[in-house]
């Protein structure tokens, strides 16, 4: 097997599906979608250049378990796009996030492809993850082509932990208006910078956000950061205009909406409110019957008990939770995502194909 997923990881590396190259982008979906024509049901969808492809073990498009991976990679130099194997690390652009995972389910599905087996299995493969999913996940989930009762995506975590949980996101523009005037005069202006920073000294202080240092364990809660801020044009001149932009990250029970209403409260009536983008908290129970046999599957394949993670940022499995769908998130060893000399260990994800492989055998038997 190992063999196999270096072979297929070379070839996925060797295509440069960066998000802006939509060339590439069709090309390496063309790869998979030859590699795993003879399934049940071949699906491929394409949306704003972007493309994805689904395949199904029994023809349905409504699954028990769904793998999902992302294609796409952030841009890197040259010399990243030709792959490497050095003792047992693949070096490359996504070796670990994550065409080395997406090799592992290509020939996971080959295999079972292969073999004609009838289950209640999909995988998806899309290649928008790293400029937001749009027109990958979110897109083919919305419009209800397809739909599971649990998604696995190995993208995230690390050392075969898994991440049961990740915030909620919430980035938002907020602009406040004032009334221009000479900086000598000010008693005739009304400055929109300050207003913006009297907003946000309100929302940080609504209670919602704990004072850093929290001493809060993992720092599980809400967190704001004003990103960016801007207006004004001159030293001397009162802004009648200025924008500051909030991201914010909370956890469950708070949602997008509930979120969304408490920072309204503290705009001036005259303030524009835009949501830039959003997305619900994960949170995937312990008892999960899936997920216990995510777990069960590494415990027999690695001999080593699992921890179950909680992630600060937001990921592929926000789309999964605004439909009801629990999700695991879980990765191989690897390391530099997104940076130089990125690498996996080779022998990391053979174990991950046999976790697969033995999670597939339990959960669907
Ligand atoms: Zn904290």
């Amino acid at each position: 097997m190992k063999e196999q997923l270096k072979n297929t990881l070379f070839d996925l590396i060797k295509i440069k599906s960066v998000g802006t190259n939509l060339g590439e982008i069709k090309k390496v979906a063309d790869y998979v979608e030859t590699r795993l024509k003879d399934a049940p049901l071949v699906k491929r969808w394409e949306h704003g250049g972007k493309h994805a492809v689904f395949v199904s073990l029994n023809s349905d498009t409504s699954l028990k378990v769904l793998f999902v991976g992302h294609l796409d990679v952030v841009d890197a130099e040259e010399e990243q796009f030709v792959p490497k194997l050095e003792g047992d690390r693949i070096l490359g652009r996504g070796a670990l996030d994550m065409k080395g995972p997406d090799a592992v389910m290509i020939e996971l599905a080959d295999k079972l492809i292969k073999e004609g087996r009838n289950l209640d299995l999909g995988f998806l493969f899309t290649t928008d993850e790293e400029v937001g999913s749009e027109d990958g996940v979110a897109y083919v989930l919305k419009n209800g082509f397809i739909n599971a009762e649990f998604a696995v995506i190995p993208d995230g975590g690390g050392d075969f932990n898994l991440v049961i949980a990740s915030k909620g996101v919430l980035h938002v523009k907020i602009t406040c208006h004032g009334k221009a005037t000479h900086g000598s005069r000010v008693w005739e202006g009304e400055n929109a910078i300050e207003k913006c920073i009297d907003v946000f000294e309100k929302i940080k202080h609504s209670g919602l956000f704990p004072k850093e240092p929290c001493n809060i364990e993992e720092h599980w809660h809400n967190t704001i950061n004003l990103g960016k801020l801007t207006g004004g044009d001159s030293v001397n001149r009162v802004p009648d205009h200025a924008e500051m932009f909030l991201d914010i990250r909370f956890v469950a029970p708070l949602t997008v909406e509930k979120t969304k209403e408490e920072i309204k409260k503290y705009l001036p009536s005259d303030a524009d409110f835009e949501v830039i983008s959003y997305g619900e908290p994960v949170e995937t129970p312990t008892d999960n019957p899936y997920l216990l046999r995510v777990k069960d599957s590494i415990k027999e394949v690695l001999h080593k008990d699992v921890r179950f993670i909680k992630e600060h940022g937001a990921t592929d499995a926000r789309f999964f939770a605004e439909k009801g769908i629990h999700s695991v998130i879980l990765y191989p060893i690897g390391g530099n995502i997104h940076g130089k000399g990125e690498w996996v260990s080779l022998s990391s994800l053979e174990t991950l194909f046999y976790i697969f492989e033995t999670f597939v055998e339990k959960a669907l038997k």
